[in-house]
């Protein structure tokens, strides 16, 4: 489910199962889902993938703790995240639900941005392992 660039109205997802790269608009997706009665304000629904059909979530950081490992893929995908969670709950893409008052949001700070993504809001995949796909 990485994503791979944020862009202003829209941003590269790759699928993690099929390996597909989809440019997904911005105004294609909400902050949090809701589902029988019970709103997630946290999770990012992203759409069905076009390629194998598999519809994948993404989480914000739940909490204000530094992540362990600065400057990893895990931190940095994190920080995607947790901007493309507050540029939609900002822009008032909420779940059915939700407000901007019930829906908290961590944005990095700007500096913390700068420092990590000073070519914009990329993110290459991270270096293969053994075990090939993480
Ligand atoms: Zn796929």
């Amino acid at each position: 489910m990485p994503i791979r660039e944020i862009r202003a109205n829209d941003l590269d997802q790759e699928c993690a199962k099929c390996g597909r790269v989809v440019a997904v608009p911005v105004n294609a997706i909400v902050a949090g889902i809701s589902r029988e009665g019970q709103v997630n304000s946290n999770v990012v629904a992203m759409p069905v993938c076009t390629g194998c059909g598999s519809v994948e979530f993404l989480l914000r950081s739940p909490s204000a703790e530094d992540h362990p490992s600065q400057g990893s893929y895990g931190h940095k995908h994190k920080l995607l995240v947790d901007t493309l969670h507050a540029k939609l709950v900002k822009g008032g893409r909420l779940a059915q639900g939700l407000t901007p008052d019930t829906a908290p949001i961590k944005e990095p700070p700007a500096a913390v941005m700068d420092r990590w993504f000073k070519d914009g809001l990329k993110l290459p995949p991270p270096p293969k392992t053994d075990g090939g796909a993480q």
